[in-house]
């Protein structure tokens, strides 16, 4: 009895939703996982749900909300995204009807077992009601209404192969990619989904997935098969650039991820993000001058989109370094040309060279034959490497705040690049534990080529 009033009640709560509040949008910042996906780990936006893959009975998301002006439950991104949808819809002048959100296995089961007996009321057999039942009510754990992440629609409250015919319909599977949305179950993708045509469902994925989805024309299976065969695909919109790879493996590595999602298929699909500008971050920012020094208008294609804030690491700044020593802009060592090879450093890696050019000549060298290209570098250590080219054998009195923490190896390396203003520290203070930033690397580098380049400075290059 209980179940059977729980039932009426979601039935008939297909409300006329009201004009949803603003979403406030931040499309111009980096913030685009918090707008769009974001959401991590096994309960992923990209989950694939259908007959050949299910969800556990078990599951529910735990980011579950109410959609604005209805009783529709859905997860937490997909809400929001209906919410603009909806809006942007009723603002055509159009109505629309959330039917159907969130769905427990409890709740599908009924449905799916309600609809299986009306059938086999009239007559048909077991097999034939399951067959037509089943084509457009999910068997119970291959629903996407219980990944939350799926809703309904019509204009009526009722759920018919006419809603697509109608302006409604019609303007969802034009824009639903718009706000993350694909238009899941298509007659000519039956082949993929085991179900038939239904216009008015709608299953969430995210940005930039639903627009790939929409331009390829694929369904989600398709999507994903894709991505299994090629392990990568890419889509520019307006001024940034999506990176999308499916990855059966380690997810770590990937660099400006803004979700990763299980597939529900054996693999993780890693989205990525980042200007299509590779000076983007850098305009603006308090290095830009100094980047311009190093690299004129063009920033190296190995470095990608460089953000000045962020750490940079040991193989990025041996790179960066040989770089300028190419250009004739930096010298080798002052003393002891370094040995290069080392064994975490292949071939492949795209700062191969940079790295080998650096080590050889002495300015940056590796321990027990591994040069920990993905590791940090310190400040103290950037101030130990720089030090390498200064011949000036005459040190400057430190009066850091934080002098004490600099280490033994470092000090004097300190000392020399503060005598000559090479390097300094910030409100009295040097902090060398602090990872060097990518702006503070192109600070450094441009005052050690003012210094190389000038007529008291050290060393012929
Ligand atoms: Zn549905």
């Amino acid at each position: 009895m209980k179940k059977r009033r729980m039932i009426a009640a979601l039935l008939s709560a297909a409300l006329v939703l009201g004009i949803a509040p603003a979403i406030p949008a931040s499309r111009a910042s980096r913030a685009f996982g918090a707008e769009g996906t974001g959401v991590q780990g096994d309960s992923g936006l990209l989950w694939l749900v259908n007959y050949g893959h299910s969800v556990s009975k078990d599951y529910a998301a735990s980011d579950m909300r109410t959609a604005a002006g209805s009783s529709v439950k859905m997860r937490a991104a997909a809400a929001s995204a209906l919410e603009s949808m909806v809006k942007d819809l009723k603002n055509t002048g159009l109505s629309i009807r959330l039917n159907s959100g969130y769905r427990s296995y409890a709740t599908q089961t009924y449905l799916f077992n309600t609809r299986l007996a009306a059938r086999q009321k009239t007559g048909m057999s077991y097999e034939a009601a399951y067959a037509a039942t089943r084509k457009f009510t999910a068997v119970p754990g291959t629903s996407e209404h219980q990944l939350g992440l799926a809703i309904d629609l019509s204009t009526d409250g009722t759920l018919t192969a006419a809603f697509g015919n109608t302006a409604q319909g019609k303007w969802l599977s034009a824009n639903c990619w718009r706000y993350g949305f694909i238009l899941r179950y298509r007659d000519e993708k039956y082949s993929q989904t085991q179900i038939g045509e239904e216009p008015w469902h709608f299953r969430y994925v995210g940005k930039p997935h639903a627009q790939i989805m929409y331009e390829k024309d694929w369904c989600l299976e398709e999507y994903i098969d894709w991505l299994k065969e090629n392990g990568h695909i890419s889509l520019t919109a307006g001024d940034m650039v999506y990176d999308v790879y499916r990855t059966a493996g380690d997810t770590s590595g990937y660099r400006d991820v803004i979700d990763r999602s299980s597939d529900n298929s054996g693999g993780v699909i890693v989205t990525t993000y980042h200007p299509a500008d590779p000076m983007a971050y850098i305009r603006g920012h308090w290095s830009e001058s100094s980047f311009a020094m190093l690299f004129g208008e063009e920033v190296p294609a190995v470095f990608g989109v460089i953000d000045p804030d962020r750490s940079i690491t040991r193989g990025e700044f041996a790179a960066l370094y040989a770089q300028q020593m190419e250009n004739g802009k930096l010298p080798a060592a002052a003393q002891s040309p370094g040995s290069a090879g080392f064994s975490d450093v292949p071939r492949t890696d795209p700062y191969y060279s940079g790295i080998t050019a650096a080590a050889a000549a002495g300015i940056m060298g590796g321990n027990g034959g591994r040069f920990r290209p993905e590791g940090f570098l310190t400040r103290e250590e950037a101030a130990v490497a720089a030090a390498k080219c200064v011949k000036d054998d005459e040190l400057q009195y430190l009066d850091y705040g934080d002098l004490g923490s600099i280490s033994g190896w470092a000090f004097q390396s300190v000392q020399k690049l503060a005598l000559h203003g090479i390097m300094k520290g910030s409100d009295g203070n040097f902090r060398p534990g602090a990872k060097l930033t990518w702006g503070e690397a192109a600070a450094l580098l441009r005052s050690l080529e003012e210094y190389v380049g000038s007529a008291d400075g050290g060393l012929q290059i």
